[in-house]
């Protein structure tokens, strides 16, 4: 690395001189677009190319979550080219205000975890290690996820609409702990940011981040991805790593 370091500034300059016309301005990092935004607010700029793991919160929040996590598991990895693994581990998320270990996901089932009929909640945390590469990088976290989803037709009474809902919250959840943040934005104009006002995908869906929940696609092979207007937010999280 130090070698490195030492032949970087001549070998870009030597670059320089090559490429300098009409050289396009160096790309720095970007936080939000058409229906996506990153979790500055958390602290989090970007996503690590190092894997990350998901572990469960208990015995039964790993039966019950396993195939939510391994199906978003996959989507992120195909996505962001970072890898994302689901393990088996059974571990106790830390207290409010504190990280579990660096690059775990922690999904457990609570009932009414912050208190409120059908809330979940995710906690997530960013590198702090000021002037390294991965400063500001999603460190990991965990989510707590309302058990009432699993009651009878709590989204639906349609069967399809109901199961792809379950996932869809389950991945607004991972997309907090990943960096993503709701999207919502004043598009009509009347001085307000309102709940579910979000910019739809060109089919009419909402991106699955749009607060306070409920966005996402409801069709049986497409529940539970992240929408065509989430997923340029996930690739920005790996674009913007190493820019701070
Ligand atoms: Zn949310």
């Amino acid at each position: 690395m130090r070698v490195a370091r030492l032949v970087l500034p001549a070998l870009a300059a030597a670059l320089l001189l090559l490429v300098a016309p009409g050289r396009a301005a160096a790309a720095g990092p970007v936080y939000s677009g058409t229906g996506w935004k990153i979790a500055t607010k958390d602290g989090i700029h970007s996503l690590s190319p190092k894997s990350y793991v998901f572990t469960f919160a208990s015995t039964s929040s790993r039966t019950k979550l396993t195939p939510y996590a391994q199906a978003v598991a996959a989507q992120l990895t195909a996505v962001t080219g970072t890898k994302f693994v689901v393990s088996t581990t059974v571990e106790t998320p830390p207290a409010v205000g504190s990280c579990p270990a660096e690059h775990h996901l922690i999904l457990g089932v609570k009932y009414r975890p912050v208190g409120t009929k059908g809330m979940s909640r995710a906690y997530n945390c960013f590198t702090d290690r000021a002037g390294s590469v991965d400063y500001r990088a999603a460190w990991g976290g965990w989510a707590w996820i309302d058990s009432e989803y699993w009651y009878a037709n709590w989204f639906s009474t349609n069967a399809t609409v109901n199961s792809a809902r379950i996932k869809n919250a389950v991945t607004h959840e991972v997309g907090h702990l990943v960096g993503l943040d709701h999207p919502n934005k004043d598009l009509d104009k009347d001085g307000v940011v309102e709940d579910y006002e979000c910019a739809r995908t060109t089919g009419g869906y909402l991106p699955v981040m749009c607060a306070p929940g409920l966005g996402g696609y409801t069709t049986s092979t497409s529940g539970g991805k992240f929408t065509s207007r989430d997923t340029p937010g996930l690739k920005q999280l790996v674009a913007n790593y190493g820019l701070g």
